[in-house]
This record gives C-alpha cells, sequence and structure tokens, in this order.
C-alpha cells in the first residue's frame, strides 16, 4: 500500500522543478512503482482530476467546505486561516501551516504506525462526491475533516489542493502522456498509443493499468465513457478551404453547444463539450436520442435554443439550460432546445470512427432518418466543390440566425480531440480571446457590492501558470453582474482591500479593440477596451488561449482588418 506521503512527496518535488522533461521523469519512476488501483488514482490526482468524467462523480467542494473542515480538524479559529491566506495566497500552503500548528505531540510516529494511504484519500472523496440532499455540506466538512485529522503538513497540502482541484504543480495531459508512456515504455507503449487511448476514454487511471498490462491497443470507444470531440480549425475562407478539401460536406455551424449522447438501449446519457454529464438538465435531447432506431449508438451533434421567431436564442440562454440542476422542465419550457446530429461515433457494439465521413453520414441517415413529426434533425449536409453554392449556404446559415459554415472532408475519419484540416469552419466574426478569470475587482457607487470588473489570465503553457492579461469590465448587464458576484463568491481565494484572487475555473470570451504591449502584467501584454462576449461556461481550463496565441495574435494585428475570423 503505498502511503498518501509518498504522493505528496513526489509532487512536492515536481512543484519545485521548472523543466518539464525532469517533471516527467519523476512521475514516470512513481507510477511504475503502484499496484494497479493505486496506478489509476494516482494518475488522475497528478493532474489534478478527481474522477473520469465517465463516473458521472462531483467533489462540490470550494474554499468554504474547505476552511470549515481544516478549522475543525485543527481546532483553530477561521480568523487565522483568513490572515494565513492573506500572507500565502495558496489553500494548500495555508492547510499546511494550519496541520503543522495544531499538530499534537507524538504525532509522527502516530503517523508512522498509522499512514494515511493513497486509498483512503480516494475512498473518502468519493464519500464527499457522492453526499447529496441537506446533509451534503456536513458529510463534506466530515470527511475531509477526517483526512486533515490524520494528515501531516505535507499531506494536508495537497490533500487542500486536490479537494478543490487546483494542483498547481505543473502536469497537464500532455505530460501525463509521456509520464505513462516511459512508465510502461518496456511493454511497447510510446505516446502516441497513450494519447490515442486517453482521446478515446479521457480516463488517464485506466490507460495507464492498460499500458501496464500491456493492453492498451484494446482500448476503445466504449458506451458511456465520453470521448474527446473532433474539433474545427478556423478556416481562412470558403474558397481556401474548398481549395484544401475539394468535394466537402459542407454543413452549417449551428449556433448552439455541442453534445454527444450515448444511447443504450432506452438509456441515454447526454455530455456537454467539456464532457461533463448533462443528462438530467436536457430531458428533451434525451427523449429525442431514444427515437435513434439502433440498439446502441454514440451520436455528435449541436443543442440549439430555438426561440418563438424560429431563430437561435443567445449562447448564454442555451447555457442556463445546460446548468441547470432542479426545476428543469419550467426552465426547458422558456428555452427549449433541438437537437441537430451531424456525426456517429459508435453503431450496435462497434467503433465507427475508422469510417470515413461519407459512411458515417448514410449509417447516421439510417438510424435518425428524416422524420418530420420527430425532434430528431439532421444537420444539414450538402456535398460540392462549388465556391458558389458553399457561399449560397454560407448566406442562408447567418441569414438563419447561425454562426457560419464547418466545411469537412468526407474521407475523414472522426479523430477524438483533434482540431485539424478535415474540418474547417468559416466565420465571418472579429476575433476574441478565451481568457480565465484569475481575480475581480468590487464595484463602487451604486455597484459596491458586486464584482464588477474581472481579471483575465492566458495560459503560459511551459510552466502551466497562468498569466495576468488586466481586467474587463464591459459588456456585462446589471443582471448578470448579480449572477456572477454571486458564482464568484463561492470561488473567492483571497481578499485584498477592494481586490480578490479568485480560484481559475471560469473562462470569458472577451473582444477587444487591439492587443498591446504592458509591462504592468505579468503576460506582457494588456487588451485595448476589452469587453466581455460569453462566459464560457462549456469551455474546460485547459481550453483557454495561450500566451503564444496572444503573441501571435498581436504580430498578425500589424495592418490587420475587422473581418479576421473568430478562432
Ligand atoms: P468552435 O467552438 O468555434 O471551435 O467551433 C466548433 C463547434 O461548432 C463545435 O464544437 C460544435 O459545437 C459547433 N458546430 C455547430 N455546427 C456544427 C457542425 N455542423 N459540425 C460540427 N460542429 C458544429
Amino acid at each position: 500500500m503505498t502511503s498518501f506521503l509518498a504522493f505528496a512527496q513526489l509532487c512536492q518535488k515536481v512543484e519545485a522543478l521548472s523543466g518539464s522533461l525532469e517533471k516527467i521523469d519523476l512521475v514516470a519512476a512513481f507510477l511504475s512503482g503502484l499496484d494497479e488501483a493505486e496506478l489509476s488514482v494516482a494518475c488522475s490526482y497528478v493532474m489534478g482530476m478527481l474522477f473520469p468524467p465517465s463516473q458521472n462523480l462531483v467533489m462540490g467542494v470550494g474554499p468554504r467546505i474547505l476552511y470549515e473542515a481544516l478549522a475543525k480538524a485543527c481546532g483553530c479559529p477561521a480568523e487565522l486561516i483568513s490572515q494565513m491566506l492573506r500572507a500565502t495566497g495558496d489553500p494548500g500552503l495555508v492547510a499546511a501551516g494550519i496541520v503543522e500548528k495544531r499538530r499534537p505531540l507524538g504525532f509522527a510516529a502516530f503517523q508512522e504506525a498509522l499512514p494515511l494511504t493513497i486509498a483512503d484519500v480516494y475512498k473518502r472523496f468519493v464519500a464527499i462526491a457522492h453526499a447529496s440532499g441537506k446533509k451534503s455540506q456536513d458529510t463534506k466538512v466530515k470527511n475531509l475533516q477526517f483526512l486533515f485529522s490524520l494528515a501531516g503538513p505535507l499531506e494536508a497540502r495537497y490533500i487542500a489542493r486536490l479537494a478543490i482541484e487546483d494542483m498547481r504543480i505543473g502536469i497537464g495531459e500532455g505530460s501525463m502522456r509521456d509520464a505513462v508512456a516511459r512508465a510502461f515504455s518496456k511493454s511497447g507503449v510510446d505516446a502516441e498509443k497513450v494519447e490515442r487511448a486517453y482521446n478515446l476514454t479521457n480516463d488517464m487511471g485506466l490507460v495507464a493499468v492498460n499500458a501496464r498490462r500491456g493492453t492498451l491497443a484494446e482500448l476503445s470507444v466504449m458506451i458511456n465513457h465520453p470521448i474527446k470531440m473532433m474539433l474545427a480549425q478556423l478556416g481562412e475562407s470558403i474558397a481556401s478551404a474548398l481549395g484544401e478539401i475539394g468535394t466537402a460536406a459542407i454543413e452549417w455551424k449551428y449556433d448552439g453547444a455541442r453534445v454527444q449522447i450515448h444511447k443504450d438501449g432506452y438509456h441515454v446519457e447526454v455530455f456537454s463539450r467539456r464532457l461533463e454529464n448533462v443528462t438530467a438538465s436536457l430531458p428533451e435531447i434525451v427523449s429525442a436520442a431514444r427515437q435513434i432506431t439502433a440498439k446502441s449508438a454514440i451520436l455528435d451533434g449541436e443543442a440549439v435554443a430555438i426561440g418563438k421567431d424560429g431563430r437561435p436564442m443567445a449562447f448564454q440562454d442555451i447555457l442556463k439550460r445546460f446548468r441547470r440542476k432542479y426545476n428543469v422542465e419550467k426552465l426547458a419550457a422558456q428555452i427549449p432546445l433541438r437537437l441537430f446530429l451531424f456525426d456517429l461515433i459508435y453503431l450496435d457494439g462497434k467503433s465507427v470512427t475508422d469510417l470515413p465521413l461519407s459512411e458515417r453520414r448514410t449509417l447516421l441517415e439510417k438510424i435518425a432518418g428524416q422524420n418530420p413529426t420527430s425532434s430528431l434533425l439532421l444537420a444539414d449536409h450538402v456535398l460540392s466543390s462549388s465556391v458558389e453554392t458553399a457561399e449560397e449556404i454560407y448566406r442562408q446559415a447567418l441569414a438563419a440566425g447561425h454562426e457560419g459554415l464547418i466545411l469537412k472532408n468526407p474521407a475523414s475519419v472522426y479523430a477524438p480531440g483533434k482540431r485539424g484540416k478535415n474540418w474547417l469552419k468559416i466565420k465571418p466574426v472579429m476575433e476574441t480571446l478565451d481568457l480565465v478569470v484569475i481575480g475581480a475587482k468590487w464595484g463602487e457607487g451604486r455597484r459596491a457590492s458586486l464584482l464588477g470588473s474581472y481579471r483575465l489570465g492566458c495560459q503560459d503553457t511551459a510552466s502551466g501558470n497562468l498569466l495576468d492579461m488586466g481586467f474587463v469590465a464591459t459588456g456585462f448587464s446589471d443582471e448578470s453582474l448579480v449572477e456572477l458576484t454571486e458564482m464568484f463568491r463561492e470561488l473567492i481565494i483571497l481578499e485584498k482591500g477592494m481586490e480578490v484572487e479568485i480560484k481559475p475555473a471560469v473562462i470569458f470570451e472577451v473582444a477587444y479593440e487591439e492587443i498591446q504591449h504592458s509591462p504592468n502584467y505579468s503576460s506582457g501584454y494588456a487588451l485595448r477596451f476589452p469587453r466581455m462576449v460569453a462566459v464560457r461556461y462549456d469551455k474546460s481550463l485547459e481550453e483557454a488561449d495561450s500566451l503564444e496565441r496572444v503573441v501571435s495574435l498581436y504580430r498578425g494585428q500589424r495592418g490587420r482588418n475587422n473581418s479576421i475570423e473568430r478562432q
């Protein structure tokens, strides 16, 4: 049984290193010494992910629950916790400091006799994720309290960070893929094979266990395991995209939100673009999927909210539907969704990802045939190499209130998680950046009780850190500020006068007039006239834009015109 202390020591060493190769080496060496159950847990934990999406488990622990558990475990006043937070800005260090201060004499001997194991921590986290109902808050606090009362300072540091899913050790999917490949290279595993398996299963633990057994190639698409979605690359123009693809499948780019539907007999699960299980929020998508005439299938499509005027409603409205957990039917009446299916990933027990799009589409038409009375719709799909035809379809899509076109290569396979030239999107919108909210400022006057401006960060892919790009304060209605304040209040890590530091969890899509050099921010860049366009609840942190993208947009903007299309 591997102790949690050993895991925490690994994290500490990895955190202290700056080079990713050394980090990968350390993680690989650690993984190769674990048994299967530990391996499966440790792989996810190193990445700061507590449960793979297929398990449909969510921790739901914010800073508040965490500090309550700490205060109770260590019998320390809440005031001390806020003081330490002000000093360190890191919940992990706060937990370590408090546990250190409150450790009873003789604790080391006690811990040696009864060490906390990786399995113990996993068990408690599962109990926390299963907590539901009125007492769920209590259950969460108690389980965390139990862990903190058995933990030494170093363990507490990583228990705290894990609990709020913010590991800060600089290991993302890419480094983890390389570490698993290195740990099991003797069984013929390489990074490409690990990546393929991860894109299919989204479960690094499962991938690592199969890598260890030498059965990686056997992993395939599985029903009820969300698979990474194929993504579209930005096309320069319709003509250049058709030049690239030749005869293309021309589809509308619907203005909605992505859904991946797993139908297994009568049982249906729906996953969002971030692979969250959103089944309970989308009953009409579930009943639409039940009309599919296949025993089992995984389908890819777009959920679109159609307003009374027949046009798509705002993206924010759709996302309200995705986030709603209670009174779903009431909201569904106000914001009804329609499903447009455009791809098929799995059919009756078999993956069809390796079939060309044209064949997948034929199969999709067979099982979701156009029945005008059903709520099942297929995305329009026209095969053509003609620029005029594509332009006409583009005009129709825009006139109907949708985003543009996606031109697809009919011969292409379904490539999970890949953004490539086989799907080219054409949109007539200014470029925007997807940035992470890392802080905020309380407003003044009328808005004194609201968080009125938000500090944005882009990703530094090398270090895994978020780099400051300044504030955005426009693009919000009073109503949306109330909603955002409520949401971010739960994510406040640290208060410094009028400013707060926020746990990175939410992405804003931001428009701007120009990117400028700025020595005032750690990214070295700032946005001129930034304006919040949308809260991208559908995007995960890894999807936030990188400093490289900011720099390349900065360079590209010399002499630019406003018709540059949005990524
Ligand atoms: P973007 O989010 O700008 O990268 O554009 C890709 C997104 O367009 C996909 O993730 C889908 O949610 C959406 N989309 C809308 N219509 C289609 C379509 N016909 N085929 C593929 N994706 C589509």
